[in-house]
């Protein structure tokens, strides 16, 4: 490009827009099913809180926060893996309920299929034992965080133990499958009782939506 039309493009530019507008918002992922349709394993309430007052939370906080940082316009995977402090807090939150909330159905449960149930049984022997892996994961983790299904860039398995808003985007792998072990996803539910409430999210996994993922 001409510097006298980059001059001209960029003098137009800025007569038109305005500068905030431009900055795209995050907003609160739909839930593809009732408030209620997961009841009993995860209850009506708890999805009200969860989805509605702390992911929108952290949605309006992270929506807040950008402006005027090198992220505006910026995937949300992207900010997630190369920010650090309140920034990466938020969009961790909002990147992992995103694929928590659309994981699960009412129709859920059973066991993964084709080549993730292949890839599956490949890592750990069968769908069960990766069952108790991944809940014993959970389960140990100490404080709040998440315990993830992942695959790397091969298409190689592994679950993985994050503390907080962690999410395995930062350990270079993609998310397929996130079990939120905060203490809001299940306490009005299972009250400290994590173990059950792990144990009970299998029967609302859709594994359409994991199986997708991967
Ligand atoms: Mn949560």
């Amino acid at each position: 490009m001409t510097l006298f039309l980059s001059i001209i493009l960029s003098f137009y530019s800025n007569q038109l827009i305005d500068k905030n507008s431009e900055v795209m918002k995050f907003e609160l992922v739909k839930l593809p099913y009732a408030v209620d349709a997961l009841e009993p394993v995860i209850g009506k309430q708890t999805i009200e809180y969860h989805h509605g007052k702390h992911l929108q939370t952290y949605v309006n906080n992270l929506n807040n926060l950008i402006p005027g940082t090198k992220f505006e316009n910026a995937p949300l995977e992207k900010i997630v893996s190369e920010s650090d402090g309140a920034i990466f807090n938020n969009a961790g939150q909002v990147l992992n309920h995103n694929l928590y909330f659309t994981q699960f159905s009412p129709k859920g449960g059973g066991k993964p299929q084709g080549k993730l149930a292949e890839a599956i049984d490949k890592t750990w022997g069968s769908f069960e034992n990766f069952q108790k892996e991944f809940e014993a994961a959970g389960t140990g983790l100490f404080g709040s965080g998440w315990v993830w299904l992942a695959k790397d860039k091969d298409g190689k398995l592994s679950i993985t133990k994050e503390n907080n808003a962690g999410n395995p985007v930062t350990k270079g792998l993609t998310p397929l499958l996130g079990f939120d072990v905060w203490e809001h996803a299940y306490y009005l539910d299972f009250q400290n009782r994590r173990a059950d409430h792990l144990s009970a999210l299998w029967k609302i996994v859709d594994w359409n939506a994991v199986g997708d993922r991967y």
